[in-house]
Order: C-alpha cells, then structure tokens, then sequence
C-alpha cells in the first residue's frame, strides 16, 4: 500500500522543527533547560530518519512547498529542503564573494540559522568570472557552476507605474548594469522587458534609482 506524500508533510515540518531544536547542542547548558536539550537529543536520531524516509518518498516540488524559499540563495543553490539539510554553514562562499554579496542568516532557531543569503536591494550577485561562491562550497549545497546561464537565483519582474520611464524619463540603468546576456532590454513599446535569459543575479534591483520602492525586482522562482 503506498501513502501519499502529502499527507506526510506535517511530520516533515516536525521533524524539521526538532532537528533544528536539536541542532543547538552546542550551547552551553544551563539548569533550567538540561531536561529540554536532553529530550531534544533523544528524538534528533528518530526525526533524522523519519525526515530521510519522508524525503525519499516526496517528490521535490512538493518538499519545496514544505520550506519554500524566501530568500535568494547564492548561485547553484539546491531545491531548499536539500540546501537546509545540506549546508553546513561554514560561511565559505560568503569568504570569497568579491562583492561581499552574500550574508549569513542570524544564529536563530530555525533551520536558516547562520545559512547564506543575498539581499539584492543592498548589494547584488555580480555574476563574477568565475561564480566563485559555488566552487568554494565545501559540502555541495550550492553546485559548482561554470557559466552565468546555469544560475537560476531567481527572476526581474517590473512595476513599469514605478519605473520612471512611465513619466517619459529615458532611464535605462537596469539595461546597462545587466552582466548577462539576452536579459533584460528597452522593448518596442518602450518599456522595460525582461528576457528568458534573467538568472535573477538582481543587479537591476541593487541599480533602480527609484524609491522608496524599487521599480524592478527580483522574485524566487
Ligand atoms: S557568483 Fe560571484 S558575485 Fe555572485 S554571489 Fe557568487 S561569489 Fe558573489
Ligand atoms: S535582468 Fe536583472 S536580475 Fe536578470 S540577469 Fe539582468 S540584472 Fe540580473
């Protein structure tokens, strides 16, 4: 008899919840919370192999539906599940961005403690030479990369009410700071297009002169 995987999902997100409990045990114990870090080791075994069976048996579009991704991840990122359990935050491809484009999630109590990100607002994904981050990632979390058409981080989407050129400016920063190829242009309308070959880098974003809201920006996809 086969379960269907989605009505497994709330255990995914449980066993999520207890590993990332579990994953605290390196902090100093105090009296008050011994019993509840002691608990927390005793279930981390069974919630490592519920979650291993349960990710085996749940395609990838559904486990992303689990931990969906709310923040760009750094080029060659994994489908998220993978990239949580994957991880293990040792901060490299943030070392070696040329930009300092990468940020380390706070040290909370979720499962994106201290896991890289990037704000593409503050400071973009520059698409550098040789896609450093992804070469130095020690653990596979992020896939090393080889050319910028590999890098799917996300997609520019355009407020064309925000964009200035509504008001007849001819404002084309985002056109011009672009690094890849075939992404984005001036369309025959006049307006700003978005093309199939956007990574989702969000040098667009970090560039729009507009504010306080960006009239281009980068969504997950
Ligand atoms: S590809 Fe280069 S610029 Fe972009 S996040 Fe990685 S290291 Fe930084
Ligand atoms: S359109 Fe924007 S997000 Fe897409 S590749 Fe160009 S700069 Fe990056």
């Amino acid at each position: 008899m086969s379960v269907c995987p989605f009505r497994l999902l709330p255990a995914v997100a449980l066993c999520r919840i207890i590993t990332a409990m579990a994953d605290n045990d390196d902090r100093p114990i105090g009296r008050r919370d011994f019993f509840g870090v002691a608990l927390k080791k005793l279930l981390a075994p069974a919630a490592d192999y519920v979650d291993g069976k349960i990710n085996a048996l749940i395609p990838p579009d559904a486990r992303e539906m689990v931990f969906p991704r709310i923040r760009l991840r750094p080029p060659g990122a994994l489908p998220e599940s993978d990239f949580l359990a994957t991880c293990i935050h040792s901060g490299k491809c943030a070392e070696v961005c040329p930009v300092q484009a990468i940020k380390l999630w706070e040290d909370d109590d979720t499962p994106n403690a201290r896991t890289p990100y990037i704000e593409a607002s503050l400071q973009a994904c520059v698409v550098c030479q040789n896609i450093e981050c992804t070469r130095a990632c020690p653990s596979g979390a992020l896939t090393p990369l080889t050319s910028p058409d590999q890098i799917h981080m996300g997609f520019a989407r355009m407020d064309y009410d925000t964009c200035v050129r509504a008001s007849g400016e001819d404002c084309r920063i985002c056109v011009e700071k672009c690094p890849v190829p075939n992404a984005i242009r001036v369309g025959e309308d006049n307006r700003i297009e978005v093309l199939e070959g956007c990574v989702g880098c969000g040098v667009c974003e970090m560039y729009c002169p507009t504010q306080p809201n960006k009239a281009i920006t980068v969504h997950i996809v």
